[in-house]
């Protein structure tokens, strides 16, 4: 039976699902086909094309209502929850925050096993965005994971015994990898992020069965005295200036790819610019490539083939790092094989896939840093304020994005994208004090833990309000056909199915079924946290199973204000009928107004550099103090009187060190402490309540 099993598998490139724990290979024709198998959800997207549509119905807009509780999983995490979990051979691998990876039993739940890569604590300070992960990749008969700091593990899948491990990075530089590693041909790809912290991007592929690099593409120029690695990057170091090689340049490409195995053509995002203000990072102008660009590549041997720049000049931390998926669509009578993406700036793009022209693109959510695409060119027209430079500009979208990471989907039945769309607009500024990683003279936010924006974030009377949306588009007309509005921004991933549904789990706590047609809500479950993740759906046993991963991470406590409930990181599956109870989901506690600090300080303007110091090196992790009571990382204008009384020991010697807070001796000194103690108790006594 197994050996039929295997010939069939070869053969036909699927094979019948059973429960059975038997160990089956993952080809590359298993990933080619791998929507095909209901048991599974093989690959981050589901299948190289990224749709995230599944063909299972069992579930359907008619008996969604009666889905129920089939079984829970506690992580015990308290930090953000991104993951897409992968499910094969009735095991499914999902991963938590820290890169830990769990391999679950599909049916129930039960744990199987657990690999922690002990990523050291002090590295969560390189993450401009949680110590977060999105996904492993399987092929074969191992599963791979990639390391907050760098590393590349390839492990049994059955066992979760390690194989091989890979650094892929340069530790001493603030790489970090949050993203899904995604297998073509045998090569185990991955990128990495770090864009806010002067790094230069690229991807890597690596051997699956050694671990060894197999090729490295580069998504921006190096120092341009030194050879360049390719034609490609010497024709992009035409569109650069001044020395932008010495603080990286970015371009990192932290999450999305996609594969059409016909044209042999890889596609991946780049990131946004480093720094982020041009005028710092390339003083005379140009396009920088390949920033903010959809590239393909030849997966063989990471040869550049094309690209298309969706922001030239990123200016706002527009990257186009965001979901791409692969569909052949109806435009203008003729069937064209197109890649589709809405990135951060704002506009939907519809590209050929075969050479990347320009189809169509149009805003799916208001914007103002660019008026419209020049369908000649294919290049946007910027709004001339937009470039800020003496006024604070309010940025729309701001560098959040009008959609991030969080997958979207297309389902080929109503041929609709559905997109997690957002508005969270910010005033920008240009800091002309600004030197790579020198934090001395700039405020920038988090410039003494090494971000490198170039921008100072002012404050103004928001014209564009805060929003979140369920968008479903059609990308042949270019136009919205339903949406969804969410209590606040920053919703999770979708997926969309044959049963006519879209699954989406949303900021304050709830996961939720829409009709994909019409955008009707046919039911919900409370979560008890903020869900940021996209869901998965599989057959097992007849029975169709719908997943999420819920887990709101760190600073901002936006999830627990909607929601009123804090619970840690947890793996929900659903099917119709299931009838487990919900756990309890504590209520979010709310802590008094910190008082009572004494602090040391000279003068007045010592309270300034408190300030200072605060905005520097704090606030991007603990927020503005007295503003909000904070998420699973504390707003110190709630802290209990002894924690910020006692500060030194947290900033200077490393008594939270196993919660992830960074060691800032060589960066604040005892005196420094001080002032930002009086800062922060003055505020919070000043706040209005
Ligand atoms: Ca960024």
């Amino acid at each position: 039976m197994k050996k039929f099993t295997f010939v069939a598998l070869l053969i036909f490139g699927f094979y019948s699902c059973t429960s059975n724990n038997k160990q089956r290979g993952i080809t590359d024709q298993t990933l080619i086909h791998a929507d095909e198998d209901p048991g599974s959800w093989l690959t981050y997207g589901l299948n190289y094309s990224e749709t995230r549509f599944s063909k299972l119905d069992q579930v359907t807009d008619q008996n969604a209502k009666d889905l129920g509780l089939a079984w829970y999983f506690e992580m015990g995490a308290e930090r953000g929850v991104e993951a897409t979990p992968l499910v094969s051979n009735g095991i499914m691998y999902v991963t938590g925050p820290w890169s830990v990876l769990y391999a679950l039993d599909a049916k129930t739940g039960q744990k199987l096993w657990e690999y922690d890569p002990q990523v050291p604590k002090a590295y969560g300070e390189k993450a401009c965005c949680d110590v977060v992960n999105r996904g492993a990749a399987l092929y074969q008969d191992k599963v791979y994971v990639a390391s907050l700091d760098g590393r590349l593990i390839a492990l049994n899948a059955k066992n979760g015994s390690k194989v091989w491990e890979t650094l892929t990075v340069d530790q001493s530089i603030p790489y970090t990898i949050t993203g899904a590693p995604r297998v073509i041909k045998g090569k185990v790809i991955i990128g990495n992020g770090g864009a806010e912290y002067g790094v230069r991007g690229y991807i890597s592929a690596y051997d699956a069965e050694s671990g060894k690099q197999v090729w490295r593409f580069y998504s921006v120029p190096g120092n341009p005295d030194l050879p360049f690695e390719s034609k490609a990057l010497e024709e992009a170091a035409k569109t650069w200036t001044g020395k932008y090689w010495e603080a990286g340049g970015g371009g990192t490409m932290w999450d999305a790819m996609a594969y059409d195995p016909d044209l042999n053509l890889m596609y991946v995002g780049t990131g946004n610019g480093s720094p982020w203000n041009r005028k710092h990072r390339s003083p005379d102008g140009g396009d920088n490539l390949y920033l903010s660009s959809i590239v393909a590549l030849n997966p063989d041997n990471g040869e550049y083939v094309w690209h298309y720049q969706t922001t030239p000049g990123d200016n706002w931390d527009y990257t186009a790092t965001q979901h791409l998926i692969l569909a052949d669509l109806p435009i203008n009578g003729e069937e064209r094989k197109v890649i589709m993406q809405a990135p951060k700036n704002g506009f939907f793009y519809v590209i050929d896939r075969t050479n990347g022209e320009f189809i169509s693109g149009e805003t799916f959510v208001p914007i103002n840093w660019a008026s419209h695409i020049d369908y000649a060119t294919g290049r946007p027209v910027e709004n001339p304020t937009a470039a800020y430079n003496d006024m604070p500009y309010e940025a729309v979208p701001g560098p959040f994005g009008a959609h991030s990471w969080h997958p979207m989907s297309f389902n080929p039945q109503t041929g609709l994208v559905y997109i997690p769309a957002q508005n969270m607009s910010v005033f920008m500024l240009h800091d002309p004090k600004y030197k790579f990683n020198d934090p001395k003279e700039t405020m920038a936010l988090g410039s003494g833990n090494g971000m490198n924006f170039g921008v100072l974030l002012a404050g103004g009377e928001k014209a564009f309000p805060n929003f979140g949306k369920l968008l479903a588009w059609d990308p042949v007309k270019q136009e919205k056909v339903w949406e969804v509005e969410h209590f606040a921004p920053a919703n999770g991933g979708v997926i969309t199915t044959a049963g006519n549904l879209v699954f989406q789990g949303t900021s304050d706590g709830r996961f939720v079924a829409y009709n994909a047609q019409n955008g009707e809500k046919l039911w919900e479950s409370p979560l008890g946290t903020g869900v940021i993740a996209a869901p998965i759906t599989y057959e097992l046993d007849g029975i169709q199973y719908i997943t999420v991963a819920a887990g709101w991470g760190g600073v901002t406590g936006l999830s627990e204000s909607f929601s009123g409930t804090q619970t840690t990181g947890k793996v929900y599956t659903f099917k119709l009928g299931g009838t487990e109870a919900l756990p309890e989901f504590p209520k979010k506690k709310s802590n008094p107004r910190l008082s009572g600090v004494t602090y040391q300080i000279d003068s007045e303007a010592d309270v300034i550099l408190g300030t200072k110091h605060y905005i520097n090196y704090c606030m991007i992790c603990h927020g503005y103090p007295a503003a909000g009571q904070g998420g699973r990382i504390p707003n110190l204008g709630y802290s209990q009187t002894e924690v910020i009384q006692n500060l030194e020991a947290y900033v200077l010697n490393r008594a939270l060190a196993s919660k992830g807070m960074p060691d800032f001796t060589g960066r604040l000194t005892e005196s420094d402490v001080e002032k930002i103690k009086a800062f922060i108790q003055i505020t919070a006594d000043t706040s209005p309540q």
